[in-house]
């Protein structure tokens, strides 16, 4: 009625009511036509804006460095956040949200997507260099920055280089891997399905850069078997025995999350293999930097979530997901190999019967684990080569973990492997309850699945059971 009378807009009438409202006062506010503010002003506003959008944490990005200036603002900030902030930190000083955000386009800055990692150790450097008082440590420590950035680079380059070589020779392989985040199950969109404990399906995804390769998901669930290094290392030890015969030359590049890749379990599985099977010469196992860790299989795991987010579609057991999984396109469709209990091998039996771990090389000389980048496995069983560094020109030393090394040769076609398991896993007590109380909203053809899962007598702590770091498995 009011609108009527007055034959204004809705819109305007909001307007109004807005700067009344936040200008606190019970008299009409002027609309400000015809008053701009001078340049001087904008300058003022600017600068404020300039100082108020550098007080928040900056991060380097280095994988993404050769495309940007790689500064980064955390994942959780927004435009629209930071100027919210800004003008609460700066009440009664003007400066429009369109101003705000041209001052933020001149900065060059990002906001950091949440897909890419920071490095740790290059975080703490740049804190460590800007808190320093003292000119000769702060150069020091400048300088120990800027080698570790130059590793980072150079083990980037050296997968590039590697992928390049195995263009022109076919006998050469790279093959990069990285577990997902968990799947769960049933992944229905529903929110009380947000509060139940779910069950978890893995997924070890092997990108084979070769001309005929691709994406291999290896994929299974909790109750077949748990995400540790033999299980791993197992879905490796399929992958490299079924590769083609003319490929003698393995080069694997993962990041060093230790309970997983670089581990006892896996460096006994690419000797064992790289010993029986007489087509392959030398398996070239090679770490990259954590934080600078750009894996081709991150990108197939952002498809993966990518397109379920998309879908919208109930993926009711883990057999759904395997499913899903082949309809995700790459380059070329993936391939799921769904992994079972015969195909889980316990390598650590190993060192109960033919091998012993040892912490210094054949010379006496001690080993640091944590540091090797590159480790070279060849016909012989046991031994194992390694590097601290990426550098071809550096020399490698040398492991022998056999326990007889004089008398009677290596059987090696002998050689017979334990399973890791002999029955199903039973599933946390809780988690199965909560499963059960969810059938209600799948459909019937899949109870029978959630009602077989064993449970253990043991009820987990939650937290430690769900948890979705890398934590499980054996130190390097
Ligand atoms: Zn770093």
């Amino acid at each position: 009625m009011f609108q009527a009378v007055y034959g204004i807009s809705r819109g305007k009438v909001d307007v109004i009511l807005q700067k009344l409202k936040s200008s606190g006062t019970k008299f009409p506010v002027s609309d400000c036509r015809g008053c701009h503010e001078p340049i001087n002003k904008m300058t003022e506003e600017r600068n404020l804006m300039r100082s108020h959008i550098d007080k928040y944490p900056k991060y380097e990005s280095h994988y993404t460095r050769r495309d940007s200036n790689g500064i980064y603002l955390p994942s959780h900030l927004n435009m629209k956040k930071m100027y919210d902030e800004y003008k609460n930190e700066n009440v009664g000083k003007g400066g429009s949200y369109e101003l705000f955000k041209l001052v933020f386009k001149e900065t060059g800055y990002k906001f950091k997507k949440p897909k890419i990692d920071t490095c740790k150790i290059c975080d703490t450097f740049q804190i460590n260099i800007k808190q320093c008082k003292n000119e000769i440590e702060r150069v020091a420590l400048q300088r120990n920055y800027d080698d570790h950035k130059a590793m980072a680079d150079f083990a980037y380059l050296q997968k590039k280089e590697d992928k390049e070589s195995i263009l022109k020779n076919n006998e050469k392989t790279v093959l990069v891997f990285n577990l997902q985040k968990v799947l769960n199950s049933p992944s229905i969109s529903t929110n009380v399905a947000c509060y139940k404990r779910l069950l978890a399906t893995y997924n070890l995804t092997i990108r084979d850069c070769s001309v005929i390769g691709g994406t291999e998901c290896y994929m299974w669930h909790e109750a077949i078997g748990g995400r540790g290094s033999n299980q791993i290392a197992s879905c490796l030890y399929k992958k490299l025995n079924s590769l083609p015969p003319h490929v003698s030359h393995v080069i694997t590049d993962s990041d060093t999350c230790g309970g997983q890749n670089r581990n006892v379990n896996m460096a006994i599985m690419l000797s064992l293999v790289t010993s029986v099977r007489d087509t392959l010469k030398v398996i070239d196992q090679k770490f990259l930097l954590p934080g600078h860790t750009h894996l081709e299989c991150d990108a197939d795991h952002a498809k993966i979530e990518k397109a379920k987010k998309e879908t919208n579609i109930s993926l009711m057991v883990p057999r759904d997901w395997y499913q899903f999984v082949r309809t995700v396109r790459g380059k070329k469709p993936f391939k799921v190999v769904v992994m079972t209990q015969q195909d889980f091998y316990s390598f650590s039996d190993f060192l109960q019967s033919e091998l012993i771990k040892k912490n210094t090389d054949i010379n006496g000389e001690k080993i640091n684990r944590l540091q090797i980048k590159w480790l070279r496995f060849q016909k012989e069983f046991g031994i194992f080569q390694f590097k601290y560094s990426l550098k071809d020109s550096d020399d490698f030393r040398t492991m022998d973990w056999r326990r007889n090394r004089r008398g009677r040769p290596f059987s090696t076609q002998k050689r017979s492997l334990n399973l890791s398991y002999n029955s199903s896993l039973p599933i946390n007590q809780l988690k199965k309850k909560d499963l059960l109380s969810l059938l209600p909203l799948i459909p019937e053809e899949c109870h029978q699945f959630y009602e077989d899962l064993a449970t253990s007598h043991r009820s987990f702590g939650n937290e430690v059971y769900e948890s979705e770091d890398h934590s499980e498995g054996e130190d390097p």
